[in-house]
């Protein structure tokens, strides 16, 4: 990805190659959930494990590009014990940070006129690693696909809660 900031080059390549919480979980209790982006050909499965208003566990499978895979270990890792609402929150964080240039895909790329609402970044922990993939809107879905299925597999979950 050349025009990221090596650091943040590091901390992605370093998710990629060593991804976190990956596998699978026995469904149920867990439930599993697939997540697709056809414009880049990523293939995400989350299985999450809701315990009571508690992410208790948390795997991913499939297979992609860079950028998506290493942004489901990163998830993982900010919502994997944390209560349903505290995951929550990060997620809707984690897309505030990403869609600040959602609205220009398929556009002429100008620039946003409203101002973005402030993201604090160091909140987010490796997470702003992935902030710099604003640049690049086409990957901007691969980001966000392992979130956007995490929060399908939290609706899954209350729809069958796991006793
Ligand atoms: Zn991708």
């Amino acid at each position: 990805m050349p025009g990221l900031d090596d650091l943040y080059r590091e901390i992605i390549l370093d998710h990629y190659r060593t991804p976190r919480n990956r596998g699978s979980l026995d469904t149920p209790p867990a439930v599993r959930v697939e997540g697709h982006n056809p414009l880049c050909g990523d293939e995400i499965e989350v299985y999450l494990l809701v315990d009571g208003d508690q992410v208790a566990d948390i795997k991913i499978g499939g297979q992609g590009c860079s950028i998506s895979q290493s942004s489901a270990s990163m998830m993982t890792q900010a919502v994997k014990g944390k209560t349903i609402p505290e995951a929550v929150a990060v997620v809707k964080q984690f897309k505030a940070m990403m869609s600040l240039h959602e609205h220009e895909m398929g556009g002429d790329g100008s620039e946003a006129e409203a101002e973005p609402e402030p993201v604090d970044l160091t909140k987010l922990g490796d997470l702003a690693a992935l902030q710099g993939v604003v640049k690049f809107p086409v990957r901007i879905k691969c980001a966000t696909l392992s979130w956007n299925t995490f929060l399908q597999a939290l609706e899954e979950s209350k729809e069958s809660p796991a006793s």
